[in-house]
């Protein structure tokens, strides 16, 4: 086999973007996936916002599309709600399985090559730069650029000498497929706080139009499945609307929550996606910001190759980039989670009440964005409804106990 310029370690959208990126630029690419399959098994809920995928160019394949979302229905700890519904649909729900396969077929029509069922065991080194790849079968493949996305693992990356995801911030995911869901509106998505239904995260019902729906949660302690069978069988709001449900699957996952790993270069090696932790740490979601910096790898790597530069200076460039596009929306996220982690119940209580007498939908609505949260922030200041809530959040988080 001829030597490839590039190999990206796993087929998720964040491998499956940087491969159809390099190659559409000329760069010969092979994808190493551990799997049989692509996008198998599916452990994400694939709620997407529809400007962002617009912003990149991906188009969902209507085989794919689940629903589309108008916006959230929030209930507090104690089962307060509070309603954000715009006019138009603002995210879409995707079938991560055929999503991950749309992408992966673009990259193959881009001319990438796709190696299944091969695990990258270990990366190979010459003269301080990383050279390739060994995979299970003991087989070893040589190339100029390393692209890590093998997702939340750091295997791959604490070989290359960089900073492994901090598991102090990793929250443990779990999402069942369920049927026969009650009272849900299937154009809105359900958000559930509060530290006894999902410890440091939330839990959500992500409904399809045919009356199934995602039921999952995350937390940072105790037993992922225990948490999610009390949210089913005895949350307040939750289990009515539950209660006749019948789970189909259910599959675990980690979600890294830290903000991005402080480097995300060496030489000869690039990582990207969760294996970066370019992961809004809000709510989790990891698909738009990952993809974003996957297409800088992707066009970075390809660079190298054309320059035969693979040099960690010049792939500087790639955290440089990717970081003047996501870098303060990840660092405003994770602000604002560590501050609702260290929000008590009552607290959430006061500020979805608070939300609700202020009437600050209507300037969610009119300012917020799903991925760019910290710049839509701004905007939304000079209403003196929601003035109050974040200087009345801000206060709450002063005088927390458990501030980080
Ligand atoms: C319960 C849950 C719900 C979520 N919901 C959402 C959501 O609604 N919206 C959203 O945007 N994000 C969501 N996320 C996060 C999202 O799933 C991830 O951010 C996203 O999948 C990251 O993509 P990736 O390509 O970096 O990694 P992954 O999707 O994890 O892909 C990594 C790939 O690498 C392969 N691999 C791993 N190691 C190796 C190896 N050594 N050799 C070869 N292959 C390897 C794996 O098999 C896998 O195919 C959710 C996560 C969880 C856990």
């Amino acid at each position: 086999m001829e030597k490839p310029d590039i190999v990206v370690v796993g087929g998720g959208p964040c491998g499956s973007y940087t491969a159809y990126t390099a190659a559409k630029l000329g760069a010969k690419v092979v994808v190493c996936e551990d799997h049989k399959e692509i996008g198998t098994p599916d452990h994400c809920a694939g709620h997407l916002n529809i400007s962002s995928l617009k912003q990149l160019g991906i188009n969902i394949p209507k085989v794919a599309l689940e629903n589309e979302i108008r916006g959230a229905n929030i209930y507090s700890p104690s089962g307060k709600k509070f309603v954000l519904r715009c006019q138009a649909p603002v995210t879409y729900v995707v079938n991560r399985e055929l999503f991950d396969k749309h992408l992966a077929e673009a990259a193959i029509d881009a001319g990438a090559e796709y190696r299944f069922d091969s695990r990258v065991k270990s990366l190979l080194f010459d003269s301080g730069y990383v050279k390739g790849v060994e995979l299970n079968r003991k087989e070893r493949m040589e190339t100029n650029v390393v692209v890590d996305a093998e997702g939340c693992s750091s295997a791959i990356l604490r070989q290359a000498g960089l900073t492994g995801l901090r598991s102090s911030m990793v929250v443990r995911g779990i999402q069942a497929d369920v049927e026969k869901v009650e009272s849900v509106e299937d154009d809105m998505v359900e958000v559930y706080l509060g530290r006894k239904i999902a410890p440091d995260f939330f839990a959500w019902i992500i409904p399809r139009k045919d009356g199934t729906a995602k039921v999952g949660l995350a937390t940072s302690t105790g037993n992922p499945r225990q948490y999610l069978r009390m949210f089913m069988e005895k949350h307040s709001v939750a289990s009515k609307k539950l209660q006749k449900s019948k789970i189909e699957s259910v599959s675990g996952h980690p979600v890294p929550l830290a903000g991005p790993i402080p480097k995300t270069y060496a030489n000869g090696f690039l990582a990207v996606g969760d294996a970066a932790s370019q992961v809004k740490a809000t709510t989790g979601g990891g698909v738009v910001f990952g993809i974003t910096c996957a297409k800088v790898a992707g066009e970075v790597a390809s660079q190298a190759i054309k320059i035969n530069d693979f040099s960690e200076r010049f792939l500087s460039l790639y955290q440089q980039q990717w970081k003047k596009l996501a870098g303060f929306e990840l660092s405003a996220m994770l602000r604002m989670r560590r501050m609702l982690n260290s929000l008590s119940d009552k607290k959430l209580d006061n500020v979805i009440g608070l939300c609700n007498r202020l009437g600050i939908d209507k300037t969610l609505e009119r300012f917020g964005d799903v991925d760019f949260q910290g710049s839509s922030l701004f905007p939304m200041l000079r209403n003196a409804g929601m003035l109050s809530v974040v200087g009345y959040f801000l206060f709450s988080w002063l005088t927390s106990p458990t501030r980080q």
